[in-house]
C-alpha cells in the first residue's frame, strides 16, 4: 500500500471539482490532488447547453456568476489561449401577466449588478431572431454581454490552469471511499486499495456525490434530474451563427445558437429524477430514459409552437441529455460537511454550474482557507435541511419538484 501526503484531496474532475482546484491553487493553498474516475470534464460538464446568463433573482446568483466570466479572463491571460466564450447576447421574452413581472425583476436586478439591459422592439426582435414569430412577444428584454461558452472547454480550461499553479490531476482514477478516523475525514481510498492521504477532502464528485457520502452515513440534499435538449438541422439563415440565447418563461423553453442548428431546451411539468444508486460511472452507460424524449417534445412543442410556428416541421438532429443534481430550495450545496471535520462538498448545480461554477469553486475555497467568504454562505450550507436521505423516492421526488416547471435560463 503507498501512501502519499496532500494537503487537500479534490474528488471530480467537472465543473466543480476544476474550479474549486483552480481557486484553491490561486490562493496557494497547498499541496493539491484532483482525481477523476474517467477523463477529466467527460460527464455532466461535457453535456450542458452552457448558458452564462448574467442577470439573476436568487440572492448571490449575480456574484458567483461574475466570478465565473473573471476566471474566463483571467485563465485565458495565465494559458495564453482562448477559451472561446460567444458573446451572443440574450432575449428574454414575455407574453403574460406573470413572465413579464419576471421581466420586471430581472430588470431591476440587472440595473442593480450594472448588467445593460433593454426592452427592444418587434422588429428589433426579428432583426435578432429571425426565427421567432414576434407577434406573440410582449415585452422582450435584451442583454447584450450575455454569454455562452463550451462547457468541456471551460472545464479544461479551469484543469489546465490549475495544473500551471502546481495542482496534480489524475484521470482514470476512482476514489472507492473517503477515509475517516473518529469524526475527522484522513484522505480517500482508490479503487486499488492504495490510501492517500490529506487532512481536507472535497466531494466535487456530481451526482455520485451521494454514494461517497453514504457509507460516512452523510446525505447531501439533491438529487440528480434529467436535464436535456434538442438540436435542429442546419438553416444559417434562420438561425444565424451566435445569435442571441433565448429564455421564454410562458414556453418553458430557452433557445441557444449552434453553428447554424437551434438548440431548443423545454423543461418538462414533471421532471424526471434518478436513485442515485442506479447511476453507472460513465453517463454513456446510462439509460435516460431517451424513450420519452418524444414525449417531452409532445408535451412541450405545443407552448413554443406561438413563438417557432413550424416546430413540428424541423427536423431534429440531435438530442443530449445528462444529469443536473437538484437541491429542494433549488440553491447550491457548498462549504463544510459538519459531520467530520475536514470534509467539504461543492455540488448541487441546480443546472448552473457552467455559469456560476467559478462562484462556487471561489466560495468553496474561501471557506476551507477561512477567508472572507465574497457572497453569503448560510445559502448554501450542506445541511440546512436537517438530516435527508437521498435514496429514498419521497426526497428524490421534493427535489424533482423543485426542477419541475422550471422557466428560467
Ligand atoms: C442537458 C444539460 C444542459 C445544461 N445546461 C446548462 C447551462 O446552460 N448552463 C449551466 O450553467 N449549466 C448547465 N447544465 C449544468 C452543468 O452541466 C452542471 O452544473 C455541471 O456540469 C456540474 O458539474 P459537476 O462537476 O458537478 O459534475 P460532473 O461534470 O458530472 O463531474 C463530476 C465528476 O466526478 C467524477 N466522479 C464521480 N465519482 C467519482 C469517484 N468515486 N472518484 C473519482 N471521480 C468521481 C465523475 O466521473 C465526474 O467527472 C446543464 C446540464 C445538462 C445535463
Amino acid at each position: 500500500m503507498t501512501t502519499r501526503e496532500y494537503d487537500i484531496i479534490i474528488v471530480g474532475g467537472g465543473l466543480l471539482g476544476c474550479a474549486t482546484a483552480y481557486q484553491l491553487a490561486k490562493r496557494k493553498a497547498g499541496n493539491i490532488l484532483l482525481l477523476e474516475a474517467n477523463e477529466i470534464a467527460s460527464q455532466a460538464s461535457a453535456r450542458a447547453a452552457c448558458l452564462l446568463t448574467r442577470a439573476r433573482t436568487k440572492p448571490a446568483l449575480m456574484e458567483l456568476v461574475q466570478e465565473t466570466y473573471d476566471c474566463i479572463a483571467e485563465i485565458e491571460q495565465l494559458l495564453g489561449e482562448s477559451l472561446e466564450l460567444q458573446q451572443c447576447g440574450s432575449v428574454t421574452i414575455a407574453s403574460s401577466e406573470a413572465s413579464l413581472k419576471e421581466v420586471e425583476a430581472l430588470e431591476a436586478a440587472a440595473g442593480r449588478f450594472g448588467i445593460p439591459n433593454e426592452r427592444i422592439s418587434r422588429e428589433r426582435t426579428k432583426e435578432l431572431l429571425p426565427w421567432m414569430e414576434v407577434s406573440a412577444v410582449d415585452v422582450a428584454l435584451y442583454m447584450p454581454t450575455d454569454a455562452f461558452i463550451d462547457s468541456a472547454l471551460l472545464c479544461s480550461g479551469y484543469a489546465r490552469a490549475a495544473r500551471a499553479l502546481g495542482v496534480e490531476l489524475r484521470s482514470g482514477c476512482k476514489v472507492k471511499r473517503i477515509v475517516a478516523e473518529g469524526d475527522a475525514v484522513t484522505g480517500v481510498e482508490l479503487a486499488d486499495g492504495t490510501v492517500l492521504h490529506a487532512p481536507l477532502v472535497v466531494n466535487a464528485a456530481g451526482s455520485w456525490a451521494n454514494l461517497l457520502m453514504r457509507p460516512l452515513q452523510v446525505g447531501l440534499p439533491f438529487t440528480p434530474v434529467r436535464s436535456h435538449f434538442w438540436i435542429t438541422g442546419i438553416d444559417k439563415e434562420r438561425f444565424p451563427v451566435n445569435h442571441p440565447f433565448t429564455v421564454i418563461p410562458d414556453a418553458r423553453a430557452f433557445t441557444r445558437s449552434d453553428v447554424g442548428a437551434l438548440i431548443i431546451g423545454l423543461r418538462e411539468s414533471q421532471c424526471q429524477s434518478f436513485d442515485p444508486s442506479t447511476l453507472t460511472d460513465k453517463l454513456e452507460d446510462f439509460d435516460f430514459n431517451q424513450a420519452a424524449k418524444w414525449q417531452v417534445l409532445d408535451e412541450g412543442a405545443p407552448l413554443l409552437k406561438r413563438y417557432l410556428p413550424d416546430i413540428d416541421d424541423l427536423g431534429i438532429a440531435h438530442y443530449m441529455a445528462g444529469p443536473s443534481c437538484y437541491v429542494p430550495d433549488a440553491k447550491f450545496i457548498i462549504g463544510p460537511v459538519k459531520r467530520y471535520s475536514g470534509l467539504y462538498t461543492v455540488t448541487g448545480c441546480c443546472g448552473g454550474g457552467v455559469a456560476a461554477g467559478g462562484g462556487m469553486g471561489r466560495l468553496a475555497a474561501e471557506l476551507m482557507l477561512h477567508e472572507e467568504p465574497f457572497v453569503d454562505p448560510a445559502l448554501f450550507v450542506p445541511e440546512r435541511f436537517g438530516e435527508v436521505d437521498p435514496f429514498s423516492a419521497e426526497f428524490q421526488k421534493r427535489c424533482a419538484d423543485a426542477r419541475s416547471n422550471k422557466k428560467g435560463g
